[in-house]
């Protein structure tokens, strides 16, 4: 099919380079030991200056996996460094967005190094629009794989910058795959309301989703020893069973654990996004939002309550999901 005309604009910025983004911190011993103790990572060539002293490298080196580490924004949204670029190397992503593309998936990400970064070293990297694919119609949508490319440099006084590393980041910029609907009226101006991706759904889950449907929060049990279990599985963990029934929770629980989602802003969630980690009164745990409280109102521990609500989803039909409320906002 022929482009349209606006991809010509996109298309031109191919090749572009962006200019360099610098770290807040040069390489350094305590980033390196926390990045490997979160890693599990237990090379003494990383942590053990004595050893590494001795060693062949001579010194302690960094995982060359941390390379993109060094250069991220931190906590706060692109608060980088003084002296790195203001440029936005995604902008081509907001021009393919403008056109009615609202979502975006990460596809691959490929990591290639010249070699291993030693203490003190000050990196940056520069972005280079690789390639723009043709448009293209997967399951999730129609759109366009954009590629991009990050060089990692080590930066030398009184020499030229030493690359280093690069970082080849590719994603889908789509518009999500849609029923086409009978026309009644004409359509609102503006890009698709964008819809929830349906759940995969086989025989072992789909009396979760039922349930929900019909307004109970369901939990799998083993018939042969009474175990409960979630998420749904065919067969038990603790006595290999594949005998099994549900239970209908109470839909009462405390929060285990959560996370606040704030960035990327991906449709259709409203954020900030709270999501926790429910643990059930009768034991077991699931992922679910929670509704009826601000970001910054969720604590551990928090008594909540299931509600059900329902969505449109992507393939045309709907779906019923548990939702977790204070159980005080609740009564109230
Ligand atoms: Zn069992």
């Amino acid at each position: 099919m022929a482009e349209p005309e606006w991809m010509k604009e996109v298309r031109a910025l191919v090749g572009k380079e962006y200019g360099r983004v610098h770290a807040w911190d040069p390489v350094n011993a305590p980033m390196i030991r926390h990045w490997c103790e979160v890693m599990g990572i237990e090379n003494p060539a990383y942590t053990d200056a004595g050893s590494a002293a001795a060693a062949a490298r001579g010194g302690l080196v960094a995982p060359a996996t941390m390379l993109q580490v060094w250069c991220l924004e931190g906590l706060k949204q692109n608060n980088y460094p003084p002296g790195s670029t203001t440029e936005n190397p995604y902008e081509s992503l907001k021009l393919i967005e403008a056109q009615g593309y609202p979502s975006v998936v990460a596809v691959n990400s490929d990591l290639e190094f010249e070699r291993e970064l030693r203490l003190d070293e000050r990196i940056c990297y520069t972005t280079r629009l690789d390639s723009i694919g043709e448009q293209k119609t997967t399951a999730l949508g129609t759109g366009f794989f954009v590629t991009l490319v990050m060089t990692y440099w080590s930066q030398r006084d009184g020499a030229a910058d030493e690359k280093v590393g690069t970082q080849l980041f590719r994603v889908f910029k789509f518009k999500p795959a849609n029923p086409v609907k009978p026309a009644v009226a004409a359509a609102p101006a503006g890009p698709p309301k964008v819809k929830r991706p349906a759940p995969g759904m086989s025989d072992d889950t789909r009396f979760f989703w039922d349930g929900a449907r019909a307004g109970k929060l369901l939990v799998q049990r083993c018939k042969a020893c009474g175990t409960l279990r979630h998420p749904p599985g065919p067969v038990c963990t603790a006595c290999h069973s594949f005998e099994w029934d549900t239970v209908e929770s109470k839909g009462l629980g405390r929060i285990h654990s959560f996370v606040v989602m704030h960035y990327p802003e991906v449709p259709p969630f409203e954020h900030p996004n709270p999501i926790a980690l429910v643990e059930l009164d009768e034991g077991t745990r699931l992922v679910a939002q929670l509704v009826g409280l601000a970001a910054g109102e969720v604590a551990i521990g928090q008594r909540v309550q299931v509600e059900f609500a329902t969505f449109e989803t992507a393939d045309g039909g709907d779906i019923a999901l548990p939702q977790f409320r204070p159980v005080a906002a609740q009564a109230a």
